[in-house]
């Protein structure tokens, strides 16, 4: 079945499916986009990720042609026509096209793209072993230049900093912020374990507040662990007794080093462990 891919108001064959080469998402990153899973034939925490993209849209001063409601019901029917089981949707919504220069009144109606695939996850031995991290040089964005909450089509930033971790031979790769404090990772949000206390970065440390960062922060706190939002230091991962990250993506995977420093046991540890048991439920019943 050829896979049909939603532009410009309707589903079309993927190899029908362009944009204009005048588009400012591609001639300037003008826009903003989410990754959403499918778990069987549902889309996961769609409403989270619906609220995000138009939060991220009011914040570049986009405004999105359609309705929440009318998104979610393109998302589905995106889906649904690709008969997708367990797989990946990319929502993108571009400036659109427009005559060259920043003006964003040089630009006619956003686009709105959405593809549903199939997702290549981690090897199952990083999910068994636990993943190495390094610490990349490139800082996250400055919140006051662009704020890491916007989910934006600029990803160079993170991009550059992933280039790093594949340098050092890893999959991802721990960002700071322009204090020097643990931000996130170039495409997953990042918690620890100390005794027996979840700890996560606050949103106001320069991070994008992950959906599924806050999927485990409130299964977290239903299972009765205590979970701060705060400030993390290096230091603070260092002497961690579990480590993992968090994404759409990866869902829960667990750090077992930072820059040569063994994270606790290292191996993934039994909280770790026992929330990516309650994340992969909750993907089963949401
Ligand atoms: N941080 C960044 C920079 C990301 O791009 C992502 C999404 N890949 C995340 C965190 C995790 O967010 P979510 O759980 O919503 O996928």
């Amino acid at each position: 079945m050829s896979r049909k891919v939603y532009v410009a108001g309707k589903l079309v064959p993927a190899e029908q499916a362009t944009v204009s080469v005048f588009d400012h998402g591609l001639l300037y990153g003008d826009g903003i986009f989410e990754g959403i899973r499918v778990y069987r034939r549902r889309v996961f925490l769609l409403k989270e990720h619906i609220d995000r993209l138009y939060e991220s849209a009011l914040a570049i001063r986009l405004v999105i042609p359609i309705s929440p409601d009318e998104m979610t019901k393109a998302v589905e029917e995106t889906v649904k026509a690709n008969d997708i089981v367990d797989g990946y949707v990319r929502l993108v919504v571009t400036r659109g096209a427009g005559s060259l220069g920043l003006d964003i009144r040089r630009t006619r109606e956003p686009q709105i793209i959405i593809i549903a695939d199939t997702i290549t996850m981690y090897p199952q031995a990083m999910y068994d072993n636990g993943m190495k991290l390094v610490t990349a040089t490139t800082i996250r964005n400055h919140p006051g230049a662009l704020s890491p909450r916007v989910k934006s089509l600029n990803y160079l930033n993170n991009i550059l900093a992933r280039i790093e971790g594949t340098d050092a031979g890893m999959e991802e790769a721990l960002m700071l912020n322009h204090n020097g404090e643990v931000a996130e990772c170039t495409g997953d949000n990042i918690f620890i374990v100390k005794n027996g206390v979840l700890k996560t970065p606050d949103s106001a440390c320069g991070i994008l507040e992950g959906i599924t960062r806050n999927a485990i922060i409130r299964l977290a706190r239903e299972a009765g662990i205590t979970v701060e939002e705060c400030v993390l230091t290096r230091h603070d991962i260092f002497v961690a007794d579990e480590c993992f990250l968090t994404g759409t993506a990866a869902e829960v995977i667990a750090i077992v080093s930072l820059d040569g420093r063994q994270i606790g046991a290292g191996k993934p540890g039994p909280i770790t462990n026992d929330l990516l048991e309650r994340f992969r439920r909750l993907t089963r019943s949401e």
